[in-house]
């Protein structure tokens, strides 16, 4: 590590307008970034500024909408308000009240995340947890519970501007290690946030180090944007050798690393350093898998997911999950109607090779379980979405075709409907408990 290396500088609104990019942002995007990020979390950073957006395409360039808040992510009424508020000076409490009233309106917890999932010891939650599926049990370690940037269409946006983020952050090691070495059913923990990869070397060893002598822990999974957002993280950081040598350290006591890389567009793996990423994390025997949501204004386009599926495989990583824009937040800027996210599910993986179609989705996470769409269909004559579960709190639910009846509207499965009485019992809208009554 020499002082020459890039340091990590995180841009938000209080230091935007002095970066030499806002120059080229006219004076409505500059008054929407002002106005939206009052409700909504704002965070980037020079590398993506620099090297990722392309301000010829400013307002369209991807990144830059999967970065800079935009005007149509509140409503007319929401986005009048806080403009109202700033105009007229408000005060600092009278503000926040304005602020904080407009993010209820915005379902911070969708999917049931706060009152639900969360593992107990001995009677006692662990905030930190979420176990929701058998074999895969949740971790938020508390120090990484940030990012090095935030995506505008975030599920995790409440934690980011304080409305949860203690209540979700896990500070104990031990408890960790502790609830897993008593659940045997549990195979993966996945590393999650935020973005744990913001947490230094030394941090993450200590949680990994509660893992590595379980013996029923075969993978450890981290889940991470850093490769688009902060590649260095793996190249010129002081510790990032250090990190790469703790991915050699778990494959070696026989574990699989398995980096869970939050994809959103293929021209995050055009820059040199962000190869040379992906190539470092390899190199210690840990595998990279792909997975994003679909997501309007960003990646709402087939051949982009094509792309990003065909770089990805040849520069090693394994297509997993296509996700559905989750129903919160600025949705209603973000999400598709579901046919449509199907449709460019099927565009792109028609024209990619079996290699690069170990991809599944769309794929929604909602309260029962990870619901795939598997396509528009009809039934005796009526049309009708064809759907299964990939995960659900019920295992024996999962990959059992079932029917929801035809809405060309519909963007989330709480819209849905069962098409007749067989598909009633998937359509179970209070599941509260894990069924762990099978062992592995
Ligand atoms: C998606 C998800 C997982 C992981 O599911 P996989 O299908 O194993 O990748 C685990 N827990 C929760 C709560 C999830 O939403
Ligand atoms: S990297 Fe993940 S957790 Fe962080 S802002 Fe983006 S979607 Fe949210």
């Amino acid at each position: 590590m020499t002082d020459t290396q890039p340091r990590y500088r995180a841009i938000t609104l209080s230091n935007v307008s002095k970066v030499p990019q806002w120059e080229k942002l006219d004076s409505e995007l500059r008054e929407a970034v002002e106005t939206v990020a009052r409700v909504l979390p704002f965070r980037t950073n020079a590398y993506l500024m620099d090297e990722l957006i392309d301000w010829d395409s400013v307002p369209n360039d991807p990144i830059f909408q999967l970065t800079f808040p935009q005007c149509e992510m509140l409503e007319d009424d929401q986005y009048a308000r806080v403009r109202d508020a700033i105009e007229r000076e408000a005060g600092k409490e009278e503000m926040n009240a304005i602020v904080n009233e407009i993010r209820m309106e915005l379902n911070p917890h969708p999917a049931g995340q706060m009152t639900h999932n969360v593992p107990h010891i001995n009677g006692e939650p662990i905030p930190g947890m979420q176990h929701k599926y058998r074999e895969t049990a949740l971790f938020f370690p508390s120090q990484g519970q940030t990012c090095h940037a935030y995506c505008t269409f975030c599920f995790r946006w409440a934690q980011f501007v304080g409305m949860d983020g203690l209540k979700f952050a896990n500070k104990e090691a031990d408890q960790l290690g502790q609830y897993v070495a008593n659940h045997r059913e549990i195979t993966d923990v996945l590393f999650t946030g935020g973005d744990p990869m913001v947490m230094k070397a030394k941090i993450f060893e200590r949680y990994v180090d509660q893992l590595l002598e379980i013996d029923h822990v075969r993978t450890i999974r981290i889940g991470s944007k850093s490769l688009a957002y902060w590649p260095q993280r793996y190249v010129t950081d002081g510790d990032a050798d250090e990190m790469l040598s703790l991915f050699e350290r778990i494959v070696d006591a026989g574990k699989q690393v398995a980096f869970m890389a939050h994809c959103s567009h293929p021209v995050e793996f055009d820059p040199e350093i962000a190869r040379t990423a992906i190539s470092r994390i390899r190199s210690t025997g840990a595998n990279i898998r792909m997975q994003s949501p679909v997501i309007r204004h960003v990646n709402d386009d087939p051949m982009a997911w094509r792309d990003m599926w065909i770089t990805g495989t040849r520069l090693g990583m394994i297509p997993y999950y296509m996700f559905v824009e989750r129903d919160t937040g600025a949705k209603n800027y973000f999400e598709m109607p579901l046919e449509r996210c199907w449709e460019i599910f099927r565009a792109a993986y028609q024209r990619v090779p079996g290699t690069a179609r170990t991809v599944r989705g769309p794929s929604m996470s909602c309260h029962p379980g990870k619901v795939h769409i598997l396509g528009v269909t009809e039934i005796a004559g009526e049309k009708a979405f064809m759907l299964e579960f990939l995960q659900a709190r019920k295992p024996e639910l999962v990959r059992q075709p079932f029917f929801a009846k035809y809405d060309p509207t519909a963007t989330w499965f709480d819209q849905l409907e069962p098409l007749s009485e067989n598909d009633v019992p998937f359509f179970q809208r209070d599941l509260d408990t894990v069924d762990l009554s099978v062992s592995v």
